[in-house]
């Protein structure tokens, strides 16, 4: 190599760049770790109680509505949840066994209880909870053709790949979605310690593995069971979730997760044009944006450089906010999109010196 081609190469390794580098789609939400889905089945009438400690935590849970059962009053309770909220999704229109069930009963369960829920709502009802967890034959053929997310009752168990939580490196069953273990010893009802730390491993397992977990709830009552909590001891579970949830897990109901999961999946980020103090990415979404309405968070790597400049994120026009994470010798902007295909532009300007 000559002298002028190595001068070259030499300068071209120690310039600082000011081009951006990729651009990437957060696993989960706000880049955490983790996520976790609190649902509760069935109808309790309680839900206002539940729903309102949920909100004291900065959560919103997913209520599984058995529609064929509500007691009169129970449609305005459900409002005011989807309201301030809360998903709602089908626990089924009545809650049978669907063992041998006809193409005719299934049909009410599944697509009938969907429809009933979306004229209470007036939105798109997108998570089926199959009742006893029962998901074989034509019910989970029809729950995908109506449903983008379903939730079962099988328990996670460390050694078993099928219970295992939809996780980024594997994915998962999104239409047999399973659920938080529960304390094998003594049987129930379970000490308030004993039942914490089950779930307390849970949640750690779902951080570790990069991973989404759901919990099965059912009502307050005054033990902890399969379908029983202690309100202090949902609480002090509360409190933990809470103190996770800045940075590390992602609390949010199992239709909103299933979205980002999925929007995720069918979003293609490609750069568009990329220069010096900018890059133009072009998203593609190929989703319906009537359902798929999560915000995806996007993380672009840029110079260590772009740190003191003036930065701005665009989507179709429109200024987006952004969050700058600073590594020692990196930097990366982290800001969340629509799911909707379209542009994003990222731009930099350096800072300029004060006139002597
Ligand atoms: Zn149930």
């Amino acid at each position: 190599m000559g002298v002028a081609l190595r001068m070259l190469a030499f300068m071209v390794c120690v310039m600082p760049s000011t081009q951006p580098g990729q651009t990437s789609i957060a696993t989960w939400y706000g880049c955490r770790a983790g996520a976790l889905s609190l649902s509760f089945d069935d109808n309790s009438w309680d839900r206002p109680l539940e729903a309102s400690i949920l909100e004291e935590y900065g959560f919103r849970g997913t209520f599984g509505v058995v529609v064929g059962k509500m007691p009169s009053g129970y449609v305005e309770k459900i409002q005011s949840l989807f309201l301030a909220g809360h998903e709602i999704a089908s626990h089924s229109w009545s809650h049978i066994d669907l063992t041998n069930a006809s193409e005719t009963v299934i049909h009410t369960e599944v697509v009938e209880s969907k429809a009933a829920i979306e004229a209470l709502t007036g939105a798109p009802c997108v998570t089926y909870i199959y009742a006893y967890g029962y998901w074989r034959n034509g019910v989970r053929d029809a729950v995908t053709d109506h449903y983008i997310c379903a939730r079962g009752a099988w328990q996670w168990q460390a050694d078993n790949p099928l219970g295992a939580p939809v996780n980024s490196a594997t994915g998962g069953d999104i239409y047999n979605l399973t659920i938080n273990p529960f304390p094998e010893a003594s049987g129930e009802p379970w000490a308030d310690e004993v039942f914490l730390e089950c779930l307390h491993d849970y949640v750690d397992h779902v951080l570790a593995s990069n991973a989404w977990g759901i919990e099965m709830l059912h009502n307050l009552g005054q033990t902890n069971t399969t379908t029983t909590i202690r309100e202090d001891v949902l609480r002090r579970h509360f409190e933990e979730l809470a103190a996770m949830s800045d940075r590390a897990l992602w609390v949010a109901p199992i239709g909103t997760v299933a979205k980002y999961y999925l929007e995720r999946h069918q979003t293609q980020v490609e750069q568009a044009v990329t220069k010096p103090n900018f890059t133009v990415l072009r998203l593609t979404v190929g989703l319906d944006p009537n359902i798929y309405d999560v915000p995806l968070t996007l993380q672009t790597d840029v110079p260590i450089e772009w740190n003191g400049g003036t930065i701005a994120v665009e989507q179709d026009g429109m200024p987006l906010q952004y969050e700058m994470q600073i590594q020692p010798t990196s930097a990366r902007l982290v800001y969340d999109v629509s799911p909707v295909s379209s542009y994003i532009l990222v731009y930099y300007e350096p800072l300029v010196g004060h006139p002597e």
